[in-house]
């Protein structure tokens, strides 16, 4: 699975090869999205981390370990009610319980509250009513664009 998530990084861990210790300990892909971080500075990167759900986990609480702020939700999911059905075909593939179908009368529900970012239900839903909005994107230190 995949999870979307903003590392803040103190200045005394800027240096830190996270994604080589992210890939070889926990057996974590990071895709870095954006990034934001100059020498002897503190920073933020928005990582994109693909892995088993249980690595993703011990990966995380070791980033935290080494005193990175983590922020779980660089974005949220949203539902466009004009365009959902509630066919029920995502709440069936979300892990965390977020999306649930709700009976008498059948119809989606979400709790943001329990939702992993991991986007497992957008490509799932055959009317393309879920989509994921990314919050304010942080500026590219080289000036490119992400
Ligand atoms: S609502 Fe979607 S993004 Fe959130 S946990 Fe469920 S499947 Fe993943
Ligand atoms: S798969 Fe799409 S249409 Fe079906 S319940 Fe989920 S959001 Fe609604």
């Amino acid at each position: 699975m995949k999870r979307r998530v903003t590392l803040h990084f103190p200045r005394e861990s800027v240096h830190q090869p996270i994604t080589y210790r992210l890939a070889v300990d926990f057996d974590i892909a990071a895709k870095i999205l954006r990034a934001q971080i100059a020498p002897n500075q503190s920073g933020t990167m928005v990582v994109e981390l693909s892995g088993d759900i249980d690595d993703l986990s011990a990966a995380e609480q070791w980033l935290e370990s080494q005193g990175l702020g983590l922020n779980r939700a660089p974005g949220e999911i949203q539902i466009d009610r004009e365009r959902c059905v509630d066919c029920g075909i995502c709440s069936s593939l979300c892990p965390s319980g977020a999306l649930r179908l709700e009976s008498a009368p059948w119809q989606l529900r979400f709790n943001a509250q329990r939702c992993l970012v991991c986007e497992q239900c957008i490509p799932s839903c055959p009317f393309e009513a879920i989509a994921l909005v990314l919050d304010q994107p942080v500026a590219d230190p080289l000036g490119a664009s992400a």
